[in-house]
């Protein structure tokens, strides 16, 4: 299949940045009930990045990553994939890529008769691979979260964090190039939100993905990102762009730091305005 023109004639209108791993450009969303999800978001995601999307509820968080996964079609605009079309890739809305693409949800989703290995073994089984031949990578996912001493266990002897970190290694197994994360931490008590924002970003720095984030935490945006794209309701859209130019690794002192709490009043008065826009539900 030659897919060379239509991505020329996509990048002759557009121009992506050589490193964009993915652009959405000008996409809209209007569901059957006549509600517009989004209206004309336009983001370029570069390789490696951590962005948070960040907005309060119904902004269109949810329906941009569902997008991007190719979950959901948009109504208009493009999603486009650069670097998968200069290895000759179909480009569309993410086909050819989906397999480098993770989902995280807010909840575990877990099977609760399965042990946490066939839970993190799925994809790898859907994908055909035997329980034998995918071994090493379902350890190999389970040692990442720091639960390699799990591996016979069930969903329902597990914490909270705990299962969250079994819905991470199930996302990680089949070794994504994007991470989308949506809320995933929102049901989690503090402190474990804290160890798995710390866990999260020393997986981040060490392998290099990149994570589209989705919170309505301000305090958890600036944490972890390396920008925050906040976004207005009603119709969802884009209305700031925060680089949060504080180097990695973040640890806990960092959140205590003076340049922390100035990132977080900077995107909290954005969210503030992002609110204001936002027309009531
Ligand atoms: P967020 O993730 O920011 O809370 P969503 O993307 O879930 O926002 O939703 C954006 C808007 O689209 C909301 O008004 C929501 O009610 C609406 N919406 C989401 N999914 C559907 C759907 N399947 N049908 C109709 N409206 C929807």
């Amino acid at each position: 299949m030659n897919t060379t023109p239509r991505f020329q004639e996509e990048t002759a209108r557009s121009q992506p940045v050589a490193s964009t791993l993915v652009s959405l450009q000008n996409v809209s969303k209007t569901f059957a009930n006549g509600t517009i999800a989004l209206r004309d978001m336009s983001l370029d995601i570069a390789q490696g990045d951590f962005v948070s999307l960040l907005g309060p509820s119904g902004c269109g968080k949810s329906t941009a990553l569902r997008i991007i996964a190719g979950l959901g079609d948009a109504s208009a605009g493009e999603v486009m994939w650069p670097s998968s079309a200069r290895t000759g890739e179909d480009t569309s809305n993410g086909a050819g890529t989906n397999q480098d693409i993770s989902f995280v949800f807010q909840e575990p989703t877990l099977m609760p008769w399965a042990s946490v290995f066939s839970n993190v073994y799925l994809p790898l089984r859907l994908k055909g691979l035997s329980k034998q031949a995918a071994r090493d990578d379902v350890m190999g996912a389970l040692e990442m979260v720091g639960l390699e001493g799990f591996a016979k266990s069930y969903p329902r002897e597990l914490s909270g964090g705990m299962k969250m970190r079994v819905s991470i290694a199930r996302a990680l197994v089949t070794k994504p190039k994007l991470l989308l994360m949506d809320e995933p931490f929102a049901a989690l008590d503090e402190i474990t939100r804290f160890k798995l924002n710390n866990d999260l970003l020393h997986l981040w720095e060490a392998f290099g993905w990149t994570v589209i984030f989705v919170t309505h935490s301000v305090f958890e945006s600036v944490y972890l990102s390396n920008r925050i794209i906040v976004m207005a309701a009603r119709p969802g859209r884009v209305v700031e762009d925060i680089p949060i130019d504080a180097p990695y690794p973040r640890e806990e002192e960092f959140r205590t730091s003076d340049t922390y709490n100035d990132f977080c009043r900077r995107a909290s008065q954005a969210l503030h305005g992002a609110m204001e826009v936002s027309e009531p539900a």
